[in-house]
């Protein structure tokens, strides 16, 4: 593998629905960027085949710089069956649509892996897998979720043929044959019970809570419904619609009332509406059960429960869908002395209103802005907002600062 080292405006570090449109904006301004990371990576290997996405399908659009190219559009041009809110996307679908609008507006992803991120001198220090250094005036960190899958701490340590995270899965296979306890009773829980029991795996579910909750089948509301509660991009009412629409008005609030937003708790752990026929009275489940302790015995993973009418449940494999918890300390790539810099709110970074954070040129996107921009980031309709803006400030700092360099858009991006 060849070492070198190479200079870029704007290095995008994540090729999903944040990266992908954050990248199609600036192509469209004409600024000098290069975009890495698998396109669509966690979508293809950690979530389960079979998924159906919970966001409406008109709410689940990455953002071209017209906005013209929605999953409607993708699905007309295809001839393939659609319709806003009454079908769900599946998650193939999702993934297909994703890949024509990479085709389309963001040909050049590079899908190498970023290994450690420094400061060096005005602006940063990228290194990837495959030796190369890039030194970017400005980096846009949009790496998802993934890094950030919660486990309890007592289970973080424990083989992995025995406890998971529901994150691991994209392939449900290796859990054919096996017993399987899914804890937790958010969407992650019942899509994953749904779909192992649907393949004929042995599957059961614990949670704390009394009773699952589910999102209500979608349908054709009155005019009077929706005045009462707007739907908005990221479900129902007129907080949730206030906070879809004006991620720049939540950043502006008190730091306390942006991380009550963010709180994933705050929207509660729902179902999702395709989902509960296909749970309800087929899984057993065993509701308002805590776990008190985990053990392995005999090779088999004992969960020490209360409520459950029996003190302890035996299982092959326990997956826990605990979620998932922004914390910039997990991000190995990030160098110690850059971390110390980021001022951070409950482990995420401070954003300003460009989505940099106190180290100037950083900027991170997508659900670990959260604390800053609201629980819009959480979701794929949250792209519209750092893909436009973003992409604006940074063509006002950036191409402005080159007036000499007279190029039409779509001509500066970097080939790989
Ligand atoms: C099970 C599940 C179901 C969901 N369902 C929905 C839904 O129905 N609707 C909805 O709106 N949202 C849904 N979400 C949330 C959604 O996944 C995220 O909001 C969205 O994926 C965030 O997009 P992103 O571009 O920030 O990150 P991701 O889509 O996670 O992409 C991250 C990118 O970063 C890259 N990357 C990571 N580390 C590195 C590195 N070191 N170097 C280079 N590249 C790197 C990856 O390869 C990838 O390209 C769901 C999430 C989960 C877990």
């Amino acid at each position: 593998m060849g070492r070198s080292s190479t200079s870029v405006d704007v290095a995008v570090i994540g090729a999903g629905p944040y990266g992908l449109s954050l990248a199609a904006h600036l192509r469209a301004r004409g600024v000098e960027h290069r975009i890495f990371g698998e396109p669509m990576g966690p979508w293809k290997h950690n979530m389960p085949r079979g998924m159906l996405l919970k966001s409406y399908p008109w709410a689940t659009c990455l953002s071209d710089p017209a906005s013209e190219f929605t999953v409607k559009s993708f699905c007309s041009e295809r001839a393939l069956p659609y319709h806003d809110v009454l079908t769900p996307l599946t998650l193939e679908r999702f993934i297909e649509y994703a890949e024509a609008f990479r085709m389309r507006y963001v040909p050049a992803v590079e899908s190498k892996v970023l290994t450690a991120l420094e400061a060096a001198g005005d602006g940063l220090r990228a290194s990837f897998d495959d030796g190369e250094t890039v030194n970017a005036r400005r980096v846009v960190v949009a790496v998802g979720l993934h890094l950030f899958k919660h486990l309890p701490q007592d289970v973080a340590h424990f083989p992995a043929q025995l406890c998971s995270h529901s994150g691991d899965y994209g392939p449900l296979d290796p859990l054919d044959g096996k017993d399987v306890i899914v804890v937790g009773s958010g969407s992650s829980a019942t899509d994953l019970a749904a779909l192992l029991h649907e393949r004929g795996i042995s599957v059961s579910l614990v949670a704390r809570a009394q009773q699952l909750r589910f999102a209500n089948r979608p349908r054709n509301r009155s005019s009077i419904e929706r005045v009462v509660a707007p739907l908005s991009g990221i479900g129902p009412g007129w907080g949730l619609s206030a906070c879809a629409k004006y991620p720049r008005l939540v950043q502006l609030l008190p730091e306390q009332r942006r991380i009550q937003l963010a709180n994933p708790k705050a929207l509660g752990p729902l179902g999702g509406a395709f989902v509960k026929d296909r749970v309800v009275g087929k899984v057993p489940m065993w509701l308002g059960t805590s776990i008190q302790g985990i053990e392995i015995r005999n090779g088999k993973v004992q969960l020490n429960v209360v409520n459950a009418g029996r003190p302890a449940l035996q299982t092959d494999h326990v997956i826990f869908a605990t979620g998932y918890k922004a914390d910039l300390s997990r991000l190995g790539f990030l160098d110690q002395t850059l971390l110390r810099r980021i001022r951070q709110v409950e482990g995420a970074p401070q954003l300003s209103s460009h989505y940099e954070t106190s180290v100037p040129g950083l900027h991170f996107i997508g659900p670990a802005a959260a604390n800053s921009f609201g629980p819009v980031c959480r979701f794929v309709y949250g792209t519209h907002h750092p893909a436009r803006t973003l992409a604006q400030y940074l063509s006002s700092i950036l191409v402005r600062a080159r007036p000499a360099l007279q190029v039409r858009p779509f001509d500066r991006t970097v080939l790989p």
